[in-house]
Formats: structure tokens, C-alpha cells, sequence
């Protein structure tokens, strides 16, 4: 099989692409700004590990705990600034609505910019591909 392009998230999370600037890193989570906001903040967070997307998570602690973290850190960076604005919301983007096959947290602290941009991270209507995290969460709790 021919090797496919290295994946742009994979390239940041090993820090390979000196223009990102990297606003959180442990061993398993990269957090950094998304390059076309669409609100007041915009974060993206993302597993080092290159998992596809919200649907490759599975029934299992580690991706629980996982998504779990991503959340904890996206609040933290949001909350840095809480004071500006403290209407937040996390969430993925469901196939075929992702940009990006490497899964990725968007952490938007509200308003949208432009307002219309809502629409992209609405779980409504024909665009509703985003799911919260919180909602993640739940579905991948075990029984
Ligand atoms: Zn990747
Ligand atoms: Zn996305």
C-alpha cells in the first residue's frame, strides 16, 4: 500500500510544524488554536495517538478516560479567560462532517465569529453532525 499523507494533527502533536503554537502538552493530549476560529476562543484538542474520529472511539476506560482528559483540558484553557466570556461548548464533529481524520475536541468559548458559524457546531438541522462532549462521554461509559 502506498503511504498516505502524514496527517496534519499527527505533525502538530509530534511538534513537527514550528507555526503551531502548542498551548498544552502531556503524554497523551496537545491542545492548540484552531487556524480558522469561529468564535471569541477556539481550541482544539487532541489525542497524541492518532485515533480517526468520534465514531473509532470504543467501550473502553482508556478512550473514557481519554476523552475525559481532553475535556478537563480544554475547560482549564477556556477558563483562563472566563471573565470575557463564560458561555462554552465542546464538542466533535460525526463523519462526514469532520475536517480532520485525526479525532479533535473543538473547545469554542461563544460568540461565534462570524454568528452564523453556530451552525457548524449544532447538533440541529442538516448540519448537525457536531455531538458534545459530555454526550461522548455518556455513550462511552460502560454499563
Ligand atoms: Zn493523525
Ligand atoms: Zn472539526
Amino acid at each position: 500500500m502506498m503511504s498516505a499523507l502524514p496527517c496534519i494533527f499527527c505533525q502538530i502533536a509530534r511538534s513537527s510544524t514550528p507555526s503551531t503554537r502548542i498551548l498544552y502538552q502531556d503524554d497523551k493530549i496537545v491542545a492548540f488554536q484552531d487556524i480558522k476560529p469561529a468564535a471569541f476562543r477556539h481550541y482544539l484538542v487532541i489525542p497524541i495517538e492518532h485515533i480517526a474520529t468520534v465514531n473509532t472511539l470504543q467501550r473502553r476506560p482508556e478512550h473514557y478516560s481519554l476523552v475525559s482528559d481532553m475535556l478537563n483540558v480544554g475547560k482549564t484553557l477556556l477558563q483562563q479567560d472566563a471573565s470575557e466570556s463564560d458561555e462554552h461548548r465542546f464538542g466533535f464533529h460525526q463523519p462526514p462532517f469532520n475536517s480532520v481524520d485525526h479525532l479533535h475536541l473543538h473547545c469554542l468559548a461563544l460568540p461565534y465569529k462570524p454568528s452564523w458559524k453556530f451552525i457548524k457546531y449544532s447538533s440541529l438541522g442538516p448540519f448537525g453532525g457536531f455531538i458534545k462532549a459530555e454526550k461522548v462521554l455518556e455513550k462511552l461509559k460502560s454499563a
